[in-house]
């Protein structure tokens, strides 16, 4: 029950309601994510109109059950666009550019007034729903995570553009699923030089991940940042993070923020702020949110490119529907959590 903490529960559900989409699926697997923990909390989300509760999930996988006239066969593996464009529609959903709605009136599946994918079944329309290979098994479910840093890293080479600019090194904070898979990406994009993780973390999975891309793994933000970067992707929404950054960042810098985190109290301490650090070093520093159906083809193309014992490292717990409440708790190692419907 969106705004109401505390009140996820596992529960019985109708068969989804035809007007969802004309292909039936069989859900295979959901990721969760810091928005899901938010909406259990009672922190974000709402609820379809005339209804309390919500459908939770928007990280899916499934396998096509009935296709009806789609195109999809059946036992292919899709996953769901999320956001669904603004009725009205303003320019951008017009244009299919629903990620960048000026309105708020779009809708997001398992967020935003549309029951999401944490079902047995599901129903997608056809031309929002995304064909993944196979062959990369639950692996599938990194498609829409991914699809948020395949936008994020469009944006920055469009900004990039802004001036002649040759940057060096990048430094991604944060290294949960948005920050390894933004390595990924910035590793696979290769030009924009030496790639840098740091994150709090120094046992589990995270230094090897990152060092395994042929990147760095930092514990100490201070060293991390005195290297002065040119592109930072900031995934955590710490609000003392994103100052530093912004003091620590080169000339011309680009810093993209993908993460919300909790509202804290300005800090007065510092010597700069981040106006006199934006305005004096030509800085830009945006956010970016969801994705519209050209990152999810992006996004498809580097879980491909990807070294599949690498992804599969990602996922650092599954669960089964039962358990959800578990899946919904965060453990310090934990990397993405899925639950798992059915075998993929
Ligand atoms: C999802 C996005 C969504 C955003 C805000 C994120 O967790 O990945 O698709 O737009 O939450 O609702």
């Amino acid at each position: 029950m969106p705004g109401t903490p505390g009140s996820a529960r596992l529960d019985e559900v109708p068969e989804p309601a035809a007007e969802l989409g004309s292909v039936l699926v069989e859900a295979l697997a959901v990721g969760v994510c810091g928005t899901d923990v938010e909406i259990a909390t009672g922190l974000y989300g709402w609820a379809p109109p005339g209804r309390d509760r919500l459908i939770l999930g928007h990280e899916s996988l499934g396998r096509v059950i009935d296709p009806g006239p789609s195109g999809f066969a059946v036992g292919d593996h899709v996953v769901g666009i999320v956001r669904r464009p603004d009725p009205v529609p303003c320019p951008h959903c017009a244009v299919g550019e629903w990620d960048m709605c000026t309105n708020g009136r779009y809708t997001e599946r398992g967020i935003k007034e549309v029951d999401g994918f944490m079902a047995d079944r599901w129903r997608i329309e056809p031309e929002y729903a995304v064909k993944v290979d196979s062959s990369l098994g639950v692996l599938g479910v990194l498609l829409e995570p991914a699809t948020v840093v395949a936008k994020a890293w469009e944006h920055i080479a469009a900004i990039g553009r802004r001036a002649f600019w040759e940057p060096e090194d990048v430094l991604i904070i944060g290294a949960g699923p948005i920050g390894l898979l933004a390595a990924l990406i910035a590793v696979q994009y290769g030009p924009y030089g030496r790639v840098h993780v740091v994150d709090q973390v120094t046992s589990g999975p995270k230094p090897s991940l990152v060092e395994a891309l042929g990147a760095t793994y930092h514990t100490d933000l201070e060293s991390a940042l005195a290297l002065g970067q040119d592109i930072i992707v900031e995934c955590t929404g710490v609000a003392p993070l994103i100052r530093a950054a912004a003091e620590a960042a080169a000339p011309g810098a680009i810093i993209c923020l993908t993460g919300v985190g909790p509202a804290v109290v300005p800090d007065a301490s510092s010597a700069t702020t981040v106006a006199s650090d934006a305005v004096l070093k030509n800085l830009v520093l945006f956010g970016s949110v969801n994705a519209n159906r050209r990152h999810y083809y992006r996004a498809a193309q580097a879980l491909a490119r990807a070294d599949r014992a690498w992804l599969e490292q990602l996922l650092t717990r599954r669960v089964r529907p039962e358990e959800f409440e578990d899946a919904l708790e965060r453990e310090p190692d934990d990397i993405k959590v899925v639950i798992e419907f059915a075998a993929a």
